[in-house]
């Protein structure tokens, strides 16, 4: 249930009811909004007295929730979540301002690296992906520099200003992941790993979730709750497709999830169209539709020779296909009273 304060309110009054939920043997949650503050009751709840918080000083209404994730709920949260990202220009998702984050799939090198970042600052992104750690369906393939993959990251923010992005794979990595990156990405196949979920929850850094594939909406909104829950409340969410029986894509990516994410959430979701199809031509079409369709971001990925990338090559974009796509997203966004 969450408790809705009135207007007005008073700190005591809130604190008040925050002592009357830790005596029910449930967790606080305060989220204080531009208009209402509101105190999310999290545990079951079900058999509690409803009636006692209700009769409080301060508290205006008292509402059940009735979707199994609670704090990732828009019931909780009306407004929607703006994340700041990290870099040197104030990035942030969730705004009116849609985020274009862009880079290879993995960082292959250095030179390579440097080379890709500066190319898509260039071209407008607002922050720079590129996996050092990355889940690979066969063990014997590229699979990543590891730390070292990590220190050329943040080597590429220094020189372009833009945050990071960088998948974190286990719990193990987690500290070292968040020393360098500015955004720790979970990945598709990690998102029902819950002991990395509270890993994440428990940084200060802003986490991007993939979602699985195989994973419903109610799934991969409990996922986003159990890092929430943890004590990070900067989760941003990531439609990348999912597997079915279509095999012209890699993946199916469904857009409807965006109004459905939009009127169940207030988190922010991002639209990733290159695992979402897999090749790189349906790529610009996919992220104008996921704009159109009310995304708050898009993450693509860019390499200057997508033939020789060691990994994703196929869905990648160069730098002069980002740089048009870009520019056709920002008239998709004005469109739909957004911009970049
Ligand atoms: C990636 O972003 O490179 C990646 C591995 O994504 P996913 O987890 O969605 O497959
Ligand atoms: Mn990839």
């Amino acid at each position: 249930m969450i408790v809705v304060m009135r207007e007005g309110c008073t700190p005591q009054q809130v604190e008040a009811v925050v002592q009357a939920v830790r005596e029910m043997n449930l967790k606080d949650h305060v989220i204080v909004g531009t208009e209402r503050t509101v105190v999310a009751v999290i545990g079951d709840d079900r058999f509690k007295d409803r009636c006692a918080l209700e009769s409080l000083p301060g508290v205006d209404r008292v509402v059940p929730i009735l979707a199994p994730y609670k704090i990732a709920s828009r019931q909780t949260h009306p407004e929607p979540s703006v994340i700041a990202l990290g870099g040197r220009y104030g990035a942030t998702v969730g705004g009116p301002r849609i985020c274009m984050i862009a880079g290879p799939c993995s960082v292959e090198d250095r030179s390579r690296l440097l080379e890709v970042a500066h190319a898509v600052k260039e071209a407008g992104a607002h922050a720079l992906r590129g996996g050092a750690f990355k889940p690979r369906t066969n063990p014997y393939e590229f699979q990543g520099l590891g730390e070292k993959g990590l220190e050329i990251l943040a080597e590429a923010r220094e020189r372009t200003g833009l945050p990071v992005v960088t998948e974190v794979m286990s719990i193990d990595q987690v500290l070292l992941v968040a020393k360098y990156a500015d955004v720790l990405q979970i990945g598709a196949r990690n998102m029902h790993n819950f002991n990395l979920l509270l890993g994440v929850g428990k940084t200060n850094k802003p986490v991007l979730l993939k979602r699985g594939f195989s994973a419903t909406l109610n799934e991969f909104l409990l996922a986003a709750e159990y890092i929430i829950q943890a004590g990070n409340p900067d989760v941003i969410l990531c439609e990348r497709g999912i597997r079915t029986h279509e095999d012209y894509v890699r993946n199916t990516l469904p857009l409807a999830i965006v109004p459905a994410i939009k009127r169940e959430s207030h988190l922010p979701i991002v639209v990733d169209p290159a695992h979402g199809t897999g090749h790189a031509y349906m790529v610009p079409a996919m992220c104008r539709a996921a704009v159109a369709a009310g995304a708050d971001g898009i993450m693509v990925e860019v390499h200057q020779d997508p033939a020789h990338a060691l990994t994703d090559g196929a869905q990648s974009l160069t730098p002069e296909a980002f740089a048009r796509t870009i520019q056709e997203v920002a008239a998709v966004a004005r469109a739909v009273g957004r911009e970049l």
